[in-house]
């Protein structure tokens, strides 16, 4: 074997390893989604806080027309139909889409963060009904298996009943999911490493929550107001134009609290 060979084969080696290692990564990296788990898993001890609404409110209340999509309430108490699609545009450098119409001012926010030092990493945008509902299905299948549940055709057992609940904990129902407005983003630093919150890094969610209001977004899910929005999700940002979204972080109310003072009769 002359040298030439084995500088071939050598280089050859190395583009091998080279490839395992980029899958492995991309493997790791899907495997890694961080919308589809439970925030608290690794936590060994829940806390549980419901701040109520401060008094007396800072400033008054914005005069706006409720009714409007960029205000709508998305719950699993308030569900869009499978035929609700927003007008959506490719999120610049990403392959998520988000409303056409506050992609803009998204994508202003992102640029701000860039140019403040932070590597910033879309984990999630649009997501439509019926992507949303595949996410669903999974999950409760998964789970039901875990439990123990078997038979042909699973879905159509009673017990699967309480798989469906136990998912409802993870992901969200088709049609809960405000990602379906188009007005949602979960935003991460790209250096995060850990599936947990508390992990990751604060510094980030910081200056986020300093600045989102300017551009129209929300911290839509803080953890303080778990009792009040039934989801614990600190990463994402939903965009409710800048009137709206300054009183709300000023406030420090969650989109519940602010809704109902437009809608006495909702709900929550
Ligand atoms: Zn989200």
């Amino acid at each position: 074997m002359n040298w030439k060979k084995i500088g071939w084969l050598i280089s050859m080696g190395l583009m091998c390893l080279a490839l395992v290692a980029v899958v492995s990564a991309r493997i790791e990296a899907a495997t890694n989604y961080p919308d589809n788990i439970n925030p608290f898993a690794e936590k060994e001890e829940i806390v549980v806080l419901a701040t109520p609404t401060p008094a007396p409110i800072q400033g008054e209340w914005p005069d706006i027309d409720i009714t409007l999509p960029q205000y709508a309430m998305v719950s699993s108490a308030k569900l869009l139909t499978s035929s609700y699609v927003p007008d959506v545009s490719k999120i610049e450098g990403t392959y998520m889409m988000f409303d056409t119409a506050a992609l803009p001012h998204l994508e202003d926010m992102i640029h701000d963060l860039k140019e403040n030092g932070f590597g910033v990493y879309v984990g999630g945008a649009y997501r439509s009904y019926s992507y949303q509902k595949q996410r669903f299905d999974g999950k409760c299948y998964s789970i039901a298996l875990e439990m123990g549940i078997e038979g042909k055709e699973i879905w159509l057992l009673p017990e699967y009943q309480k798989a469906v609940a136990e998912a409802k904990k993870y992901t969200m129902e088709p049609g809960a999911s405000e990602h379906q407005l188009g007005l949602a983003v979960d935003l991460y630093d790209k250096q995060y490493v850990a599936q947990n919150y508390d992990h990751m890094n604060q510094r980030f969610y910081e200056y986020l929550d300093s600045i989102c209001a300017n551009y129209g977004f929300i911290k839509r899910y803080p953890t303080r107001k778990l009792l009040l929005t039934g989801w614990d999700e600190p990463w994402h940002y939903r965009y409710v134009g800048v009137e709206a979204a300054t009183f709300i972080m000023e406030n420090k109310l969650c989109y519940e609290e602010f809704y109902a003072h437009y809608n006495p009769d909702f709900d929550y």
